[in-house]
């Protein structure tokens, strides 16, 4: 199929500097947990983006220096020379399809604690350490002879970028994780010196950086400067006006203007607190001040709006991570015009989680992200099938669905069979909660996928028993028959059921999804779940008219969402919607008119009066159909049954992204060789250093 000529205007190519962007589609730096622990899966997946039709293809923020780094995440660093064949090798993968590679060197300072170099962090005044954690570390003023290091360890790192073959060098003023931007922060550099106080005086280290990297690289490489459009804490924070400020006295200075939103919670906003460009205020009027390109971002997945950003002349270059994440291919599928195969990120920030949490990435939407090294996978590509042998799923939930459009690429008959009338299992109830409609974008997806296989049958409507299949005769059948939130109150904190008086209603977000709300006025929720959906539900029960008391053992709400960068966000909203949260206390028993709480320090119990309890705390497997199948294994031989397995939610609840990951690895490994106890994906060793 050709592109739509609309569409035209995305495959313009954009001059930056001394190099040429083939398209407007630009992957801007994101972290993905792997960095220099895992640099062969890196470098492969930043490749299957350059091959997806991106135009430029980032890495993460790399540290240039020891002195400046921020364990215990994993990403990049140049600390010397021998860490340049590590990104070459992303280098050449991202050139080998043809897109240009842009390095984010990044000097943390006061957001880096130094935790495994043991320097003390430089920055601008003496002040705490700025990071995630409350390290009980701080950060020494930079005198004159700092700035001097600290401006050499820049040059330095920007020539080794060039060697390694990047053709964009970042200068990193963003997020409020780089020293160039507590230099122009008010709150932060409390300097009386020329590097403080003036906004003139405050942009000098920013400015003088462009220039040195410039003045290194600039003849082959472009210059960009990425760098916070707003902090979104008014006056006292970087904010619009003086940031459009800022840009004026440097405006021709870098080849390309990167803006982004500080911190990374407000940059990287989930669709549950975001729409798709919702960054536009904030970058508005940039373009008017310079006449380089201007990259932004807004979890773009929609042609339309891309083009709509280009042709009202916000942005130049349409920026992605999470976009490019969920569909490396994205750009292609554009210009193919093959805008239903566009697997659209859902704005879970799932993938943010591997990152927070030290491990590689991974994608609600896309299972083959961080896959394409260790695993071989392929986000478009998968391997032929192995045998004639025709395949049941039963289920089609998140697991079922990915499956058996996964096997249906792969050329497998597959019936995919479904108890109720329409597909989706549990998105297809979760995406009608407050703030996750996106979530539906899991299911739609891959029906639309399923629509063009003619290979895979769908039955809606088709509960089936172990008799049935076992008369069906598939040679393989996959139970993914999901799960159901537990009644009994038992999770983390308690393991034995909670004593319930009759005379209280209790119910789960089963029944809330099912439409059925607490009867009730006054209702206590109960979160030992810690994910979304305690969050999600308490203000689903203040939109029907409750008043609502959130009980969590943790310290906050929703406690888990740290990781995708929510919970300051989820805690804010619910505080605006007056729902009670009592936090570090868990619910000991419930009586006819009220609940127990205990402090899970002291033990000290209270009652809250209320009318209804919701209980958000662990799920059960819905596995009766496995097991019943299991118990009849001796029958499978005789009904030319090879094999039976229990997949996602019904095996061990978990995430959607668990899900969509389990339903593909079945397809991707079935008829594929047994590999024993062998690890079953690559890995790199470290290399012991001579003694
Ligand atoms: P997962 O996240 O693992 O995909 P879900 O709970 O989202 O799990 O989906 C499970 C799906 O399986 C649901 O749509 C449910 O209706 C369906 N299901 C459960 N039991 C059966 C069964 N016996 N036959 C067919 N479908 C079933
Ligand atoms: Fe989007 Fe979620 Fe995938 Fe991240 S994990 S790219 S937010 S779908």
């Amino acid at each position: 199929m050709a592109r739509d000529p609309r569409y035209d205007i995305l495959f313009e190519p954009v001059r930056i500097g001394p190099v040429t962007a083939r398209n407007r589609f630009y992957q801007v730096p994101h972290c993905n947990g792997m960095g220099y622990r895992d640099p062969s899966a890196m470098a492969a997946m930043r490749g299957v983006k350059a091959e997806g039709g991106w135009a430029v293809v980032c890495t993460e923020q790399c540290e240039i220096h020891p002195s400046s780094e921020i364990t215990p995440f994993v990403e990049l660093r140049l600390w010397d020379e021998r860490d340049i064949p590590l990104l070459a090798r992303m280098a050449d993968a991202v050139h080998a399809h043809g897109a240009l590679a842009g390095m984010e060197l990044a000097y943390n300072g006061p957001s880096g604690s130094n935790l495994a170099s043991r320097e003390v962090p430089l920055g601008p005044s003496h002040l705490p350490v700025a990071t995630f954690a409350y390290d009980p570390v701080q950060v020494r003023a930079m005198d004159k002879a700092d700035i001097a290091d600290l401006r050499r360890w820049h040059r330095t790192a920007a020539l080794r970028s060039k060697t390694a073959g990047f053709d964009i060098v970042y200068v990193y003023a963003g997020h409020g994780l780089s020293v160039f931007e507590f230099f122009l922060s008010r709150r932060h550099n409390s300097r009386s010196d020329e590097y403080g106080g003036s906004l003139e005086n405050r942009v000098r280290l920013l400015r003088e950086v462009v220039e040195d990297t410039r003045e290194a690289v600039g003849d082959t490489c472009a210059v960009a400067v990425r760098l916070t459009a707003d902090e979104l804490i008014g006056a006292a924070g970087l904010h619009r006006a003086e940031v459009h400020d800022m840009i004026g006295l440097m405006a021709e200075l870098p080849d390309l203007w990167d803006l982004v939103l500080a911190g990374w919670d407000n940059d990287s906003r989930t669709s549950r607190f975001a729409e798709e460009g919702a960054q536009e205020p904030f970058v508005t009027g940039v373009k008017q001040l310079t006449t380089k390109p201007v990259v932004g971002v807004g979890r773009f997945t929609s042609p339309d709006a891309m083009v709509a950003q280009v042709k009202r002349g916000i942005l130049d270059l349409i920026g992605a991570a999470r976009p490019s994440i969920a569909d490396p291919f994205l750009p292609k599928k554009i210009e193919e015009g093959r805008l239903d195969d566009i697997r659209e990120c859902i704005g879970c920030n799932i993938c943010v989680s591997g990152d927070m949490t030290m491990s590689p990435i991974r994608c609600t939407q896309n299972p083959t992200m961080g896959e394409e090294w260790r695993r071989g996978w392929h986000p478009e590509r998968i391997r032929p099938k192995g045998s004639d042998a025709k395949v049941l799923v039963v289920g089609a939930g998140p697991t079922g669905l990915e499956c058996a459009v996964a096997l249906g690429q792969r050329g497998y008959q597959v019936a995919l069979a479904e108890a109720a009338r329409e597909p989706g299992g549990r998105v297809a109830s979760e995406c009608r909660l407050p703030g996750l409609a996106a979530w539906g974008r899991v299911r739609d997806y891959r029906v639309a996928q399923l629509r063009k296989l003619p290979n895979v049958e769908v039955y809606y409507d088709s509960e089936l028993s172990a008799g049935q299949i076992l008369e069906f005769g598939f040679e393989h059948v996959v139970i993914a028959t999901g799960a159901t939130w537990r009644r009994d109150g038992v999770a983390r904190t308690r393991l034995e059921p909670i004593p319930v008086d009759g005379g209280m209603a209790v119910m789960t977000p089963d029944d809330l999804m099912d439409g059925r709300l607490p009867a009730g006025e006054r209702i206590v929720l109960y979160d030992d779940e810690h994910y979304y959906m305690g969050g999600v539900l308490a203000e689903l029960l203040v939109q029907g008219g409750r008043s609502v008391t959130l009980v969590t053992p943790a310290a906050d709400v929703s406690n888990w969402t740290h990781n995708t960068l929510e919970q300051k966000q989820i805690q804010t909203r619910l505080l605006d919607l007056g729902v009670d949260i009592r936090p570090h206390r868990s619910v000991s028993a419930i009586a006819a008119g009220a609940v127990e709480t205990v402090c899970v320090f002291t033990g000290r119990r209270e009652e809250t009066p209320c009318d209804g309890v919701v209980l958000v705390t662990a799920r059960l497997p819905e596995d009766g159909l496995y097991l019943e199948l299991k118990a009849r294994e001796e029958t499978w031989a005789a009904a030319g049954i090879r094999s039976v397995r229990v997949l996602g939610d019904a095996g061990a609840p978990g995430t959607i992204a668990m899900a969509v990951y389990a339903g593909h690895r079945y397809a991707e490994e079935l008829d594929g060789p047994d590999i024993g106890d062998a690890v079953p994906f690559r890995r790199e060793l470290t290399e012991l250093a001579p003694l």
